[in-house]
């Protein structure tokens, strides 16, 4: 097939427009390594960069889409067979490279990660970039020296992608887990991922004071704004707060008072481009430590056409856990 099936975003004067079109293989960009893509899924970046909304997209015209599973159809990187799945995040795919939501993508061998024995493509997107970066903050925590014994961990937008990830896979590695959350609904399915407290994300996510009450020893954060600044005042001394979204904002309305007074420690997470080893080494712990029953409880399954209304879904707060998209 030289034509294929591609959601294609263009630049017009008033701003992008979105359509699925029949995508030219010729048009494909440069790399070593060409997959057949099966699944995808819709990340909050994802959303962004569908509706426009902030300027993730930066060559035009693009197919969005910042992560998917495939299996690789002919390849000139000597580490991948024409037959082996793998799975890619980031390294600007669906940004200044085009992306995942398309039959197929051309990319870099070095950007791809052998997809792990656990898992098929639909269940490695059910956990997508949202559940890696999950993954990497928890591994930075633990880099950092923390465990389960220095106090309750807090995770924010607990319901979200990034955040249900996180909830069980620090419960799974023995943490006291305090899930934020503005859905009070989700009661029953962040207990039962392994949340032991459930909070309104309210009592984090209005102004608060530069110090509070010491409560977390561990945090992860994908919220941001003042969300993020209120959980820096409730750390213990010498806890840790893995930051990696802006859900609420990209701003940071804190003080030094948590960092000199407390020794809190802000560990910024990066999932675009993390190492090779470092993602080798998140998704294998990904692969041994979450169950693929509590992954399937987090998960929901689209198709292609529902990709453009799953992306302002999104970013009205309104998707529970993940989604998967059948690329078909
Ligand atoms: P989701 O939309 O799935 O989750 C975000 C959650 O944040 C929502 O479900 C909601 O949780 C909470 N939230 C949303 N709006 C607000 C608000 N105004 N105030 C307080 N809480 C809010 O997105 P993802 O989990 O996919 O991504 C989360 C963030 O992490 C995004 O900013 C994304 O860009 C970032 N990210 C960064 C990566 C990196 O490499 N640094 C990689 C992956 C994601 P609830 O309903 O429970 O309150």
């Amino acid at each position: 097939m030289s034509g294929f099936k591609a959601l294609r975003i263009d630049k017009i004067a008033s701003g992008q427009t979105i359509a699925k079109v029949d995508f030219d293989e010729a048009e494909l960009m440069d790399g070593d390594v060409t997959v057949r893509v099966t699944h995808s899924t819709v990340n909050y970046k994802d959303g962004l960069a569908i509706t426009g909304r902030a300027p993730v997209v930066r060559r035009f015209p693009m197919i969005p889409g910042i992560d998917f599973a495939g299996v690789v159809e002919s390849s000139g990187d000597p580490t991948f067979k024409p037959g082996e799945k793998v799975l890619l995040n980031g390294w600007g795919i669906g940004e200044t490279h085009l992306g995942a939501y398309a039959q197929k993508a051309r990319v870099r061998g070095e950007w791809l990660v052998p997809l792990p024995d656990a898992y098929t493509p639909a269940q490695a997107m059910a956990i997508g970039t949202a559940g890696y970066t999950a993954m990497l903050c928890l591994m930075a925590i633990e880099r950092f020296g923390l465990t389960p014994a220095d106090g309750p961990a807090v995770v924010t937008g607990a319901a979200g992608g990034v955040g249900s990830i996180a909830v069980a896979i620090m419960a799974k590695a023995g943490w006291h887990v305090v899930a934020s959350t503005g859905r009070p609904n989700e009661t029953t399915f962040l207990s039962g991922l392994g949340a032991a407290q459930i909070l309104d994300r309210a009592v984090l996510s209005t102004p608060g004071k530069p110090l509070g009450k010491e409560t977390y020893a561990a945090a992860i954060d994908s919220v941001g704004s003042v969300t993020l600044a209120n959980v820096l005042a409730q750390m213990k001394p010498l806890g840790a707060v893995a930051a990696c979204g802006l859900a609420q904002g990209m701003d940071l309305p804190t003080s030094v008072a948590p960092f000199i007074l407390r020794g809190v420690s802000l560990i910024g997470i990066n999932s675009v481009t993390a190492s090779r080893a470092r993602r080798m080494e998140a998704w294998g712990r990904l692969a041994r430590d979450l169950d693929p029953r509590t992954l399937a409880s987090l998960t929901t399954t689209i198709g292609f056409d529902d990709i453009v209304p799953t992306a302002e879904a999104i970013l009205n707060g309104k998707i529970r856990g993940r989604v998967v998209v059948e690329i078909g």
